[in-house]
């Protein structure tokens, strides 16, 4: 199962900047798009603003109709993305915490290229969180979005907060059909937000990508006590400080992996470290 808040801890503090930086130069990870040099079409010759005027030489122009300008629009795409989440982030997120810490320090310390995937998951994710949070934005009196959060250096985001209840609201997608209990890491990210906001309610709404029938969303409640609350606000700062004591040493071999953890080695599958971070596990078998 994957949805937005895989990508997300690098980008909800970027949000605002997404419209500016798509309008940024293609990095050149990307994939070099064609004819980027500029384009004429019969009515007027269009320059790529990447490229200094003085190389638009008429020579160099070719014709709107001999370009297929599909490969550039999707590295324009991928590139934004790619420079978004490049930028380096202040601070320790909740969403951090509840997926691989060594992931996370790989990604700090060795940023691969975005790949096409994590760019449609990023998509649809921003895309139905955006709609979802604009659609309950119809009584902003009682619901804001996006809500922050923080805790001793430990920052978070509710999708929606209800104001007059306190509860936070998450949004989550999946590519299944049927969903009977919530995802454990999306319970946890849940808790902390509770925990946090000294909230006794919190809801996770689910959105089925597959099911195509009249009930495509399945809505779970979670509940906490006071006590259950101080044990996570406790839990919460454990879990930062040995996070950050691995990002600081940027040293992934110092952060908690999920690779035996079966709720969470999902991730391992698709994971682009994957080949370092066995090396690290035999090196610890082997010691
Ligand atoms: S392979 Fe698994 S445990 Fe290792 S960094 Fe990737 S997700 Fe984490």
């Amino acid at each position: 199962m994957e949805d937005i808040k895989d990508i997300k801890p690098a980008m909800n503090s970027r949000r605002g900047n997404i419209e500016e930086n798509m309008n940024t130069r293609i990095t050149t990870r990307a994939e070099k798009p064609p004819g980027v040099e500029g384009v004429s079409n019969p009515k007027h010759t269009v320059y790529d603003s990447t490229v200094p005027h003085s190389e638009h030489a008429s020579h160099k122009l070719k014709s709107t109709t001999d370009l297929d300008l599909g490969p550039e629009y999707k590295a324009r795409l991928q590139a934004a993305l790619e420079e978004i989440l490049s930028k380096p982030r202040k601070g320790t997120h909740v969403t951090d915490l509840v997926l691989c810490n060594r992931l996370r320090v790989f990604r700090e310390i060795d940023p691969l290229p975005i790949n096409a995937k994590t760019l449609a998951i990023f998509v649809t994710g921003m895309a139905i969180h955006g709609v979802a949070q604009w659609l309950f934005l119809r009584d902003s009196r009682r619901f804001e979005r996006e809500k922050h959060l923080e805790f001793r250096g430990v920052m978070g985001s509710a999708d929606i907060l209800d104001k007059i209840r306190n509860i936070p609201i998450e949004f989550k997608t999946t590519r299944a059909s049927a969903i009977f209990e919530p995802k454990s890491w999306h319970v946890q990210q849940l808790k902390y937000y509770m925990a946090i906001l000294g909230a006794s309610q919190g809801y996770i709404m689910y959105q089925l990508l597959m099911h195509f029938g009249n009930t495509p969303f399945r809505t779970f409640k979670i509940t906490m006590t006071v006590q259950e609350r101080k044990q996570q606000l406790d839990k919460l700062v454990k879990e930062a400080t040995s996070l950050n004591r691995a990002m600081e040493a940027r040293d992934p071999s110092l952060a908690k992996p999920v690779i035996n953890d079966p709720a969470l080695n999902w991730l391992c599958k698709g994971c682009q470290y994957q080949v370092n971070c066995k090396r690290i596990q035999q090196a610890a078998a082997a010691a």
